[in-house]
């Protein structure tokens, strides 16, 4: 597929090419033309550690020194040069004792041993220690069967990090082990990308908002909820421009606003076919912005775009494609938005399915699943019911999409299924 195409060339659609059909997307192909429209953030902020979870990293971080700095030991025990031992000698005098961040004061003394617990430097000449489990104490000695090879229970100074080591690079995205391991460098400040912007607001004359009460044929609105709890999950810095009713005037004001303080805007609601007017009218006079049927269930409507450098999802309406959306389309954009280089797509697996399953071919769906352990203690998964895209207690009650490609059809109970776990596995 070519990247090339300005997102103009595509909006205006004058000339339409074999692989670009608006109206039947597949869904990588989707992500593709997403990929290649995307500017990431490039400011940077210096931030301390504790902040830094989540975010990418601006500069890579090396190690200043060796981690650990220092042979030292894995173990309670004794250490020894194993030179000094032989099958005859296995008893070695006991001459002092190590502990962690308390180095051996004198020298160690050749023919001998020293105490030494955990963590504990290895005394120069040492080089071998001995777990205190195998050896028998006798009075100022200590003796064993079995001669340990040498290097046995050290850890090797630099064996996790060596000094002047890339230990992670630009555009990583700071996990706790992460942040435990710039830590372990004393590193107490990292340079990162700003954090994105998005704002994000709801459309529909049905809505109703928390706190007032239901009229006959309304809704409270749950897409913002659910758009806020995915989009704090990510790190975003939020802003929610509420529930905005079908009026093109209150619709353009609200994308106005958004576009001159965001890095992404995402809408719900009102880019189905009957409502796509006014927002097609309103998108294509603001900025480029690109109408898809995507072959996917649900979400198939999508619009995907630029308002001014805001990049913008007008996501479809019913609250399951609005997570399903989020999380096939638009999680991975915001993740290269905020600067990540290579974001890992969520793993899938395959699983025995134990419910049988309806499904059309012809497009991918996300049909809700429940992974859960059997009486053999295996992990199987079964479909949440009801797969409408209204239902968002499916979303509420799963634990996974079970993905369904293309090619397949419907399925028997006990066929193997694709599942993709949520997020926040760890
Ligand atoms: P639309 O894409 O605007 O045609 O909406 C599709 C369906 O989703 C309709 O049944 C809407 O009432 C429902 N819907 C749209 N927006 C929301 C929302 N913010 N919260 C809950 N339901 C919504
Ligand atoms: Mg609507």
């Amino acid at each position: 597929m070519s990247t090339k195409k300005s997102l103009l060339e595509l909006a205006s659609n004058t000339t339409p090419c074999d692989e670009y059909d608006p109206n039947s997307m597949p869904v990588d192909q989707a992500r593709q033309y997403i990929k290649a429209f995307l500017s990431p953030v490039t400011k940077k902020e210096n931030i301390n550690l504790h902040a830094a979870l989540g975010r990418v990293l601006a500069e890579e971080i090396r190690a200043t020194h060796n981690v650990p700095n220092h042979d030292n030991s894995a173990m309670d025990g004794y250490a020894f040069n194993a030179d000094d031992l032989s099958e005859e000698l296995t008893r070695l005098k006991v001459t002092g004792a190590i502990f962690a961040g308390n180095p051996l004061t004198g020298s160690f003394a050749r023919g001998a041993c020293v105490r030494i617990m955990t963590g504990a430097a290895i005394p120069t000449g040492a080089d071998t220690v001995i777990a205190q489990e195998r050896v028998e104490t006798l009075d100022d000695s200590i003796q064993f069967k079995d001669v340990p090879t040498r290097g046995a229970n050290v850890r090797l100074a630099g064996e996790d990090l060596q000094a002047g080591q890339i230990v992670l690079n630009i555009g990583h995205r700071i996990s706790p082990a992460d942040l435990g391991l710039i830590a372990s460098l004393g590193i107490g400040e990292v340079m990162v990308y700003r954090k994105i912007r998005v704002s994000f607001f709801s459309t529909g004359d049905e809505l109703a908002s928390i706190g007032n009460p239901l009229e006959t044929g309304q809704v409270y609105d749950s897409n913002r909820y659910t758009l806020f709890g995915m989009l704090s999950r990510m790190g975003a810095e939020i802003q929610d421009l509420g529930a905005i009713p079908d009026d093109p005037l209150l619709l353009e004001k609200t994308l106005i606003k958004a576009a001159e303080s965001s890095d992404v805007i995402l809408t719900s609601g009102g880019v189905s076919v009957g409502e796509a007017d006014y927002m097609k009218q309103l998108l294509q006079k603001l900025g480029q912005v690109l109408f898809w049927k995507i072959a996917m269930k649900p979400g198939r409507p999508l619009a995907f775009g630029k308002i001014g450098n805001a990049h913008y999802f007008g996501l479809p309406g019913n609250p399951v494609a609005v997570m399903v959306t989020f999380y096939q389309l638009v999680r991975q954009a915001m993740l290269i938005l905020m600067g990540e280089l290579k974001p890992a797509s969520t793993p899938m697996f395959n699983v025995i399915c134990t419910t049988p399953i309806r499904k059309l071919k012809g497009r991918t769906e996300f049909q809700r699943g429940i992974l859960y352990t059997s009486e053999d203690g295996n992990w199987q998964v079964r479909t949440t019911g009801n797969q409408s895209s209204g239902v968002l207690s499916s979303m509420s009650q799963a634990n996974c999409f079970i993905v369904l490609d293309d090619d397949v059809g419907n399925l028997e109970a006990g066929t193997s299924v694709k599942v993709q776990l949520f997020e926040g596995v760890i």
